[in-house]
């Protein structure tokens, strides 16, 4: 029971310093100033002390509020922080789940595949939170991160023992996805970012699994519109982008995939 409690607190911490860490990293890709400065205020550019920079608690203690110009900080900083430590908690639960709990998750930590493991979820978390502070739009300036987590990612599989062949099939299935209907639309239906976007999630889910994040996109999406016509946005639907759906269904698809998979072959009779 100890182990399960500190493993939640713990992935909580590591994820929310990532959450503000990804959420600083996004402004700073946009405004192409890299990460020489510390970090400011949004407001006043007045350098943060470290302990009004620690993550949810600095923001709740100071109110959202800077601590020098007394202007409020955005919320998204707050969200981007308890988000990232939320899905970083979650990933820790599905690991303790497929493992069998205590006795598993001490195999994992005390070998170097469950690290090698840890990693490639950590590195996924911080890509797909990239993308989703994003506009989508402007997704073409994240190439960098996603080509290059791809690579890592890929990498990290590679010495678990996964096949190349698979991650090379499932990034070349996910790429042109999104490369065809650039192509057919003229980039009209999508944008070019969403091309590498496709490419990060196939190496790192492989296949069959992107094709289940893709399909899974469209489903919540679907569901996230008829919401909001429902509801009464009508005109929003029309301006969400399948990115904001990816990158949630990607990181479903990672941590339940195999156990989708299975129960969908069970349900149509093809295994048991
Ligand atoms: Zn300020």
């Amino acid at each position: 029971m100890g182990l399960l409690i500190i493993g939640i607190i713990f992935s909580f911490l590591l994820g929310s310093a990532l959450g503000s860490f990804v959420h600083c990293w996004a402004h700073r890709l946009y405004s192409g100033e890299g990460f020489r400065r510390h970090s400011y205020c949004p407001q006043c550019g007045q350098l943060l002390a470290w302990y009004n920079n620690i993550p949810i608690f600095s923001y709740l203690r100071l109110k959202g509020k800077c601590a020098s110009c007394h202007k409020k900080i955005p919320q998204d900083y707050f969200w981007s922080e308890l988000l990232a430590g939320g899905l970083l908690v979650i990933a820790f639960l599905a690991a303790w789940c497929h493992l069998g709990g205590e006795e598993g998750i001490w195999v994992a930590i005390t070998s170097i595949k469950g690290w090698l493991v840890a990693l490639q979820a950590i590195i996924g978390l911080v890509i797909l939170m990239l993308v989703f502070w994003t506009d989508y739009w402007w997704l073409a300036i994240f190439t960098g991160p996603l080509l290059i987590g791809g690579v890592i990612v890929g990498l990290l599989k590679w010495l678990t023992g996964e096949s190349l062949v698979n991650m090379v099939l499932g990034g070349l299935i996910g790429g042109l996805f999104f490369a065809l209907q650039f192509w057919a639309s003229k980039g009209r239906w999508i944008g070019e970012g969403d091309i590498y976007l496709g490419i990060f999630l196939g190496i790192w889910l492989g296949w069959p699994f992107i094709i289940l994040a893709i399909f899974g996109a469209y489903i919540f999406g679907a569901i996230i519109g008829l919401l909001l016509i429902a509801m009464g946005h009508k005109a929003w639907t029309s301006k969400l982008p399948l990115g904001v759906f990816l990158a949630p269904s990607g990181w479903l698809c990672f941590l339940w995939g195999q156990q989708a998979m299975e129960a969908y072959l069970r349900l149509i009779g093809v295994a048991n």
